[in-house]
């Protein structure tokens, strides 16, 4: 598992990062509710669907932070926890099971 100590850009893995999302957040979040903090997730998607439609190199990486600290603090409220969440896609698509995904599908 990567830690801080062996990431010098403190990068934090999956379910440390919603344990941290937790203790900065998850009080005042969970006062305000799901959907309400459901809100504010689709707010920060909103700033990110900006930074990506004008290139904004620098923000980029900011608003896809922002959107991945609601989505932590949504899924506490709610009782998912995100790796778990995550380990769906651990061996490959989940519905043909192959690295890169198979299915038939539109490109665009
Ligand atoms: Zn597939």
């Amino acid at each position: 598992m990567t830690t801080e100590q062996d990431d010098p850009h403190g990068a934090l893995g999956v379910r440390e990062f919603q344990r941290r999302i937790e203790a900065i957040y998850l009080e005042r979040d969970a006062a305000r509710g799901a959907l309400g903090t459901f809100a504010w997730f689709v707010e920060e998607v909103g700033e990110l669907s900006r930074a990506v439609r004008r290139r904004e190199g620098a923000n980029l990486r900011e608003e896809f932070g922002d959107c991945f600290a609601w989505l932590a603090s949504l899924a506490s409220i709610m009782g998912v926890d995100l790796a778990e969440a995550a380990a769906k896609y651990a061996h490959g698509c989940p519905r043909c099971r192959a690295t890169p995904c198979a299915c038939p599908g539109p490109t665009a």
